[in-house]
């Protein structure tokens, strides 16, 4: 009850009760929220417009209404990510269901996430086993696939904090260091083959805030060219795939092992290590991870971007296709 008393109002909400925060990212609060027409659960991201930047027109537009100063942090227009998120159409991408905006906010409507960050789960879970992570890291490859290949989008920010589940996975936490996934805890929900029952439902991006599309669907051509393409506009859209690519990687290497490839606390030492792509598969916390696996991450956190893999070179590796673990025995 003091929880709900805490919940802000917002004007131009009024369809909908909300019931507790979810998220708060750098740009926004997300609300776990009922429609009261409906019944239906959703999340709602809540955007306060002065604090866009000014880079874009519309935004332009809403500064000068609020007399406020642009924020200097490189942020894409809202309604850019609206509109690359309206007509996404994939079950590994968190749906937009409606979009509106009050005289302060913009207001996403998004399918509920009940599950919250891949993040939490990793933090709880340590790492996870490779036919776990493999279950995980195919979805959000998938959705990548989509992104890149049907709809000509760069999603630009993959990572955990941004990769969602449906429902709360169950996934015992009681090992703190759990180095295979126990199957004897499972009872209830899909069976994963190689990982066992216990459902731990789909993972979805979101979070589409710095996504860019550099294909047109329509046209079949490169975005903000009509014919006379230039070899470098080209090659950018091949390039800023690779960005994802990278970032998967990354993803990939911290499930496996419950730590990111990069980091130091001076923040000029790990963008040095980034530039030179320094990382190592460190003992022994991956003493006992497949070289499928490491394979793999080699090929993705390659920092040649011509070299490194794209999504379909992803999806046809073969920790991708590992044979999956025998079910096991029911007596
Ligand atoms: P930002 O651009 O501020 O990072 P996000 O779209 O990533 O905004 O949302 C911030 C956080 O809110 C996410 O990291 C997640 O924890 C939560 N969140 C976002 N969308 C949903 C959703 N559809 N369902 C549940 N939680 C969500
Ligand atoms: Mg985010």
């Amino acid at each position: 009850r003091e929880e709900k008393s805490k919940m802000p109002h917002y004007a131009g909400l009024e369809n909908f009760k909300l019931i507790e925060k979810m998220g708060d990212g750098a740009f926004s609060n997300v609300y776990k929220a009922v429609n009261r027409s409906t019944g239906e659960k959703v999340a709602i991201k809540v955007v306060r417009k002065y604090e866009l930047n000014s880079t874009q027109d519309g935004n332009k537009h809403l500064n000068e209404k609020f007399k406020q100063r642009p924020r200097v942090t490189e942020r894409a227009n809202i309604l850019k990510e609206v509109k690359i998120m309206r007509d996404m159409d994939h079950p590994s991408i968190v749906k937009l269901l409606s979009f509106s905006e009050s005289r302060e906010f913009y207001f996403l409507v998004l399918e509920l996430m009940e599950g919250g960050e891949l993040f939490h789960q990793i933090v709880k879970l340590t790492y996870f086993s490779e036919a776990l992570a493999r279950h995980v890291i195919l979805q959000v490859a998938n959705g990548i696939r989509y992104l890149h290949e049907e709809r000509g989008v760069i999603h630009r920010d993959i990572k955990p904090e941004n990769l969602l589940f449906e429902r709360i996975p169950i996934i015992p936490s009681n090992n703190p260091t759990p180095r295979k996934y126990d199957e004897d805890k499972e009872d209830e929900g899909e069976f994963i083959p190689g990982v066992g029952g216990g459902g731990i439902g789909r993972v979805k991006i979101a979070d589409f805030g710095l996504s860019k599309v550099v294909w047109n669907e329509e046209t079949k051509t490169p975005c903000g060219t009509v014919g006379y393409t230039a070899p470098e506009i080209v090659k950018d859209e091949r390039y800023s795939k690779s960005v994802d690519m990278w970032a998967l990687g990354c993803v990939l290497y911290t499930l496996l092992c419950g730590f990111p490839p990069f980091y130091d606390e001076s923040i000029n030492v790990l963008t040095e290590k980034v530039a030179k792509g320094y990382y190592t598969f460190l003992s022994p916390w991956w003493d006992e991870i497949s070289s499928t696996a490491k394979d793999l991450i080699t090929h993705l956190l390659c920092v040649d971007p011509d070299q490194r893999y794209t999504i379909d070179e992803f999806l046809a590796h073969p920790w991708c296709h590992a044979a999956p673990a025998p079910a096991p025995q029911t007596p």
